[in-house]
């Protein structure tokens, strides 16, 4: 075969930073360019094109929790606890302030890099859900106004921008392997990383004195096509969680990795892709749903009254402070929101006939055209492949009508074993500076436990790269061990020797995807748990003596199969741990059916070659207000100069 690239197999390349950020998402980006105003020499490393890469890259059509931009009504407090209380106590306290406390801030930053969140162009002029001031248009909560409708398809770019004007280091196309630890010991210091080019093969060592995790979260660990393994899938396909890989290997903490949640929307193939399917929620909310005779399924109160008025369904029910998608917290608004909430079987006892179809033809001007062209079109994955193929072929939101598959955006197909990382999952676990258990280590986005969204880790990237750079600045660099990082470079090329090699990525995770569902399914016991263990192990010396790669661009491939493969013992190690059902977290033991006898966090981590576990009460970051202004004094004093 031809390849199309140098040939730089056998090469070794060695770098040296202040700062290094493993990851050029959302989070990434934004906290390289937090580290470099701190005035350290930052270097970001990124698998795919930094540009666009990550699930932000292609776009985002709102930006949740911005409690303090002028026209919210709800305090960060209010709106953090509403959170936490949301999820029972399982929930990141830390990283959620700071999304609640600082989310508006970096968004202003972000226009100020080119980002567009005003509706300069006055296309919304006079809409309910615009502020004539600010130009700021609303989503959800009309009355409470704190989540903002913005055109995120120009925000990675101008992030891309900024990281070159800032002077920092971007280096792309480079897949992250393995954590470097002072003395090459497990749960030592973390003193840089490696990694290769997935174009050219090059080996690159990185040295640092703080290093910033923003390798997003795992995928492809229960659910795998090897025919589909593009589009329909919700994240971009090269984030399935290299980090809590590396971050296991190195003896990171990681917290809630046994939540899982029936698998939704969006993987191997079985759904449509995100957003293109009728439904009335995230995106498409409040869209009209109506069933197949044309007959509208109105949106009810939670005491069963119908919303009349169409803007009804954008205000909170009668004593409920606030809400945000879907009217979905602090007391849900709803008794349901249509078929994504409710099983079709109600909604035919209910008397409705399906199909059903989201209807915009009826909707206001203003609304149909918010969702129909800015919300489907800056929403990630939607530009192209929804808002343009379904123009191109005659879609007007205006006379047509977008059929609901299985649960609208949600799926019906999957099996109650066919899970999904969603839905504030597992990752590391962090302190208030956003470091992980493991010294020089810092943790952004949707890597750290119980994240989501792109406030979050735009917010969160920025909080880690000010609190690195500081660590940074009394740090020295260290010198890594020949040993650990000779050791990863055999471990790395080995699957591109000749040899009788016949196991292909595809097949291992699609192995991978079958123990899951076999032994880590709905319904755990320890046995099976165990068991599925056993087949792991199996299959990863199965994987190191029989895989192979043709090209640097297979390697990698192959390397993130093995990673998902550590991510699915890290998983199985965590169900293990905990020993009671948990409802919240979507966690059921058999053998253990009694509910959340271990009310806690319980942390795991790998210490020579064995699992340790610690409990940690839910509210361990304390006062939230009072340890955030502890923690950041200096950004307080600098806050008006954003
Ligand atoms: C389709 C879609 C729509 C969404 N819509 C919204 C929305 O409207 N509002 C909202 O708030 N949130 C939304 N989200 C969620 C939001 O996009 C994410 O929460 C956010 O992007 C997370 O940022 P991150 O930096 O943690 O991860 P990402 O932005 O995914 O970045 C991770 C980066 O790490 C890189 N990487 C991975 N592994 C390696 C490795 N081994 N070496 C080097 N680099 C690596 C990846 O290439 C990627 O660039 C959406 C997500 C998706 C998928």
């Amino acid at each position: 075969m031809n390849w199309p690239y140098k040939n730089e197999l056998g090469e070794k390349e060695i770098y040296k930073t202040d700062v290094l950020v493993v990851g050029g998402g959302i989070a990434g980006c934004m906290a390289a360019i937090s580290a470099a105003k701190s005035g350290q020499k930052v270097m970001l490393i990124e698998k795919g094109a930094t540009e666009r890469s990550g699930a932000g890259g292609s776009g985002c059509d709102h930006w949740e929790s911005a409690a303090t931009n002028p026209g919210s009504k709800v305090k960060p407090e209010d709106l953090v606890k509403a959170m936490i209380d949301n999820e029972d106590g399982y929930n990141n306290g830390i990283s959620h302030y700071i999304e609640c406390r600082e989310g508006y801030d970096t968004l202003l930053e972000i226009e100020k890099m080119g980002g567009k969140i005003r509706d300069n162009d006055d296309e919304f002029l006079g809409a309910k859900f615009r502020d004539e001031k600010t130009k700021l248009l609303y989503a959800y909560d009309y009355e409470n106004k704190m989540t903002i409708r913005i055109w995120g398809t120009t925000f990675k770019p101008a992030m891309y921008n900024e990281l070159k004007r800032l002077g920092v280091q971007v280096v792309d196309r480079v897949m992250v392997t393995s954590l470097l630890t002072l003395n090459g010991k497990q749960g030592d210091k973390i003193i840089g990383a490696t990694g290769f080019n997935n174009r050219t093969g090059k080996f690159m060592v990185f040295e640092a004195k703080a290093t910033i995790m923003c390798m997003s979260r795992p995928a492809r660990v229960w659910l795998f096509s090897e025919a589909h393994p593009g589009l329909s899938e919700f994240r971009p396909l090269q984030c399935i969680g290299d980090g809590h890989a590396m971050g296991w290997r190195s003896g990171a903490e990681f917290n809630m990795m046994e939540k899982s949640v029936r698998a939704e929307f969006s993987a191997a193939g079985q759904s449509f892709p995100p957003y293109g399917a009728g439904n009335n929620h995230n995106t498409w909310y409040p869209a009209t749903l109506i069933d197949s005779r044309g007959k509208e399924i109105p949106y009810l109160d939670r005491d069963g009254n119908e919303l009349k008025d169409f803007y009804d369904r954008t205000v909170p029910a009668y004593d409920q402070p606030f809400f945000l998608k879907g009217g979905n917290i602090d007391e849900a608004k709803y008794a349901y929101d249509g078929p994504e909430t409710v099983p079709f079987d109600t909604l035919i006892e209910m008397g409705y006939v399906p199909p059903f179809y989201a209807d915009l033809t009826e909707m206001p001007d203003h609304e149909r055209n918010v969702i129909w062209g800015m919300m489907v079109g800056e929403e990630g994955k939607t530009r192209v492949p929804i808002l343009k193929n379904y123009t191109d072929r005659g879609f007007d939101p205006k006379e047509h009508v977008l059929q609901c598959y299985g649960a609208g955006w949600k799926s019906s197909n999957f099996s109650s074993n066919e899970r999904q990382l969603f839905g504030l999952p597992g990752g590391f676990y962090n302190d208030w500076k956003l470091m992980s258990s493991q010294d020089g280590l810092f943790v952004a986005g949707d890597a750290l436990f119980a994240s989501n969204c792109y406030g979050h880790a735009a917010s969160t990237g920025s909080y880690a790269g000010r609190h690195a750079a500081e660590y940074a600045s009394t740090m020295v660099l260290e010198s890594y061990k020949e040993d650990q990082v000779r050791t990863e470079e055999v471990r790395l090329f080995g699957f591109l020797e000749e040899k009788d090699a016949v196991l292909e990525w595809k097949e291992i995770n699609a192995s991978i995807s079958k123990i899951m569902r076999n032994y880590c399914g709905d319904q755990k016991h320890g046995n099976i748990l165990k068991q599925g263990l056993i087949c792991l192990d199996e299959l990863e010396e199965k994987a190191y003596k029989q895989g192979y790669a043709r090209n640097p661009h297979e390697l990698m491939r192959m390397h993130e199969v093995l990673n998902i493969l550590t991510v699915s013992k890290l998983i199985i190690h965590a169900c293990l741990e905990r020993k009671s059902s948990s409802q919240k977290l979507d966690f059921n033991r058999i053998d253990y059916p009694e509910q959340e006898v271990e009310k806690a966090f319980i942390l795991i981590k790998e210490a020579n070659g064995f699992v340790e576990s610690r409990n940690v009460p839910l509210d361990y970051y304390g006062d939230l207000k009072a340890n955030y202004e502890k923690f950041n004094s200096d950004y307080l004093e600098g806050k008006n100069d954003i």
